[in-house]
């Protein structure tokens, strides 16, 4: 059970994670309240552009939370009752819900241990006749073998889903994530690098689904309320299909434009951060870490560790690196072990179960101080050394 514990101010704790947010946020949120637009309007659509063009093409499309992006792409990629879904357990459970969100039916694959992404074989191995997607999850930031997916589901007509929620920044094969594949979704969740407090964004090649995509934000009208307060004309709208609300708020896009301005600033510090730390405990025995797989370079959303087995359990090195006033987190979590997946079948997922049991996420977020980042190191010589 999850529970917030609340510590007395003067024990300053190292967090996991810290948004790096400054007054520039604040104005341009003040901004947008004082403007009198701050539903879905030009804010969003500025930010939908400038997003874009940071990934180097495509159509935009901003929605309330990368939740909300994959249940738009499941939605768009024709996905429904009776399809199969390739995923992987080893993500946030909401990688898998958007499959269930449609009635479709999620189909637990295994991960690469060394990126945490799912692994081809494993893929191939899981499509049957009902295949009808495969949602391919940058863990922690860390790019997966795109090209090795779309091998498999290409030919067999299978659509590849990314979601990147955590992959904002992260490259494949010398290009941004966020062009390699037909539709590619990202969070904006505080937990990220770039947040909007909530909101997310769903990428696509297609201009038609981009189109889509924007009604179907917007219970699927076919003018949106920003055209119709625009046109000076009486517009009546109509509702082409069973829409949705996942729109995002112009004070949401206001704070997301100033955020994108510091994406590169952010890229460079927490690779800065994850070097130290791998250099630093490479020394620790059989430590393995999060690191740039050979196609590609990741963002470090999360630099996750995994401690050679046998030491000492992970929970109980977290209490301790608690203790050390230092908030780690348990690694990425495994959805088919929770109880929203009770009964829900699925083959052997060893790595998926190692990693879920024995892997941590250490501190990094963009204002750590190198003091901070040697109380992590040193605790975790003590304890592991
Ligand atoms: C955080 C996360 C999500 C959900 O993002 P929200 O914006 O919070 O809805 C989905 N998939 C993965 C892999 C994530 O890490």
């Amino acid at each position: 059970m999850s529970q917030i514990v609340d510590r007395p101010a003067a024990a300053a704790v190292i967090p996991v994670m810290k948004p790096w947010l400054g007054p520039e946020e604040a104005q341009a949120a003040a901004d947008a309240v004082a403007s009198g637009w701050v539903a879905q309007g030009p804010r969003v659509a500025r930010f939908e552009t400038a997003f874009a063009e940071r990934i180097g093409g495509g159509t935009a499309v901003a929605v309330s939370s990368c939740t909300t992006a994959l249940h738009l792409a499941m939605v768009l990629a024709g996905v429904g009752p009776r399809d199969e879904v390739i995923v992987p357990s080893l993500s946030f459970i909401a990688t898998a819900n958007a499959v269930r969100y449609v009635g479709a039916t999620p189909v637990f694959a295994d991960v690469d241990p060394a990126t945490l992404a799912l692994d081809p074989e494993a893929v191939a191995a899981a499509i049957t006749p009902s295949t009808r997607a495969v949602i391919l999850v940058h863990q922690a930031g860390t790019p997966a073998d795109i090209d090795a997916i779309h091998r498999i589901c290409d030919p067999r007509g299978i659509a590849v889903v990314e979601d990147a929620a955590c992959a904002i920044g992260s490259t494949y094969r010398g290009r941004t994530v966020g062009r390699h594949s037909e539709q590619v979704v990202f969070s904006f969740h505080p937990r990220k690098l770039l947040t909007t407090g909530e909101g997310g964004m769903l990428v696509t090649t297609n201009d038609e689904w981009g189109a889509r995509a924007r009604r179907l934000r917007e219970h699927a009208m076919d003018a949106s309320a920003a055209q119709r307060h625009t046109s000076g004309q009486v517009v009546i709208e109509h509702y082409l299909e069973t829409g949705f609300n996942f729109r995002m708020t112009d004070i949401q896009a206001a704070v997301g434009l100033v955020q994108l301005g510091r994406l590169d600033e952010m890229l460079a510090r927490r690779r800065q951060l994850a070097a130290v730390y791998a250099e630093v405990l490479a020394d620790i025995p059989g430590l393995r870490m999060a690191s740039d797989p050979e196609w590609g370079t990741t963002n470090f959303q999360s630099f996750w560790i995994h401690p050679a087995p046998g030491r000492m359990g992970r929970d109980e090195l977290l209490a301790r690196l608690l203790a050390d006033g230092i908030s780690a987190r348990r690694g990425i979590m495994a959805s088919h072990l929770e109880p929203a997946y009770a009964g829900h079948p699925h083959g052997p997922l060893p790595v998926t179960e190692q990693m879920a049991a024995e892997s941590l996420i250490l501190p990094l977020f963009h204002t750590m101080t190198e003091a901070e980042q040697e109380q992590v190191v040193a605790s975790l010589h003590a304890h592991l050394g």
